[in-house]
């Protein structure tokens, strides 16, 4: 299922429906550490199923090419899969520091200014690190850096 048909149906990019706050519950209560270790968990479930799926395809094709012609195009593809599946390893290092920090009780705050990333926020993207004041910042420096 395309993420986009995930969001048509209120569901987060990964499949799970938004967090719903009881009143008055504080910022990661124990309910909303639960819900994003499942939603980390489960898109690195998915990472990983992902990274086999690339491993098995290269071995099964890689001893199958006679031709130069096709070894050449399947040269380069398999260098796109190699990329991808480097950003895969990236991804999931990241999924892996989060949960650690879901663990220490420590996930969901901005590393640089300490302020609440928000709920939705996290929803829409898991692995984040910073708040959006934060993430818009480093960005601008990025541009004008580079
Ligand atoms: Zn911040």
């Amino acid at each position: 299922m395309s993420p986009d048909n995930k969001l048509e149906r209120g569901l987060s990019p990964f499949g799970f429906a938004p967090y719903r706050l009881t009143d008055g519950e504080e910022y990661m209560s124990d309910g909303q550490e639960a819900h994003f270790r499942a939603i980390l968990t489960a898109w690195k479930n998915d990472l990983m199923e992902e990274v086999d799926r690339t491993v098995h395809h290269m071995q099964d094709e890689a001893a199958n090419f006679p031709d130069p012609n096709d070894r050449a195009s399947q040269e380069s593809e398999f260098s796109l899969e190699l990329r991808t599946r480097d950003r895969e390893r990236k991804l999931i290092k990241k999924i892996d520091e989060a949960l650690a920090m879901l663990d220490n009780h420590e996930y969901g705050y901005c590393e640089s200014c300490g302020v609440e990333i928000g709920i939705r926020r996290l929803e829409a993207r898991p692995t984040a690190t910073l708040c959006i004041d934060c993430k818009t910042l480093d960005e601008i420096r990025e541009k004008q850096m580079g």
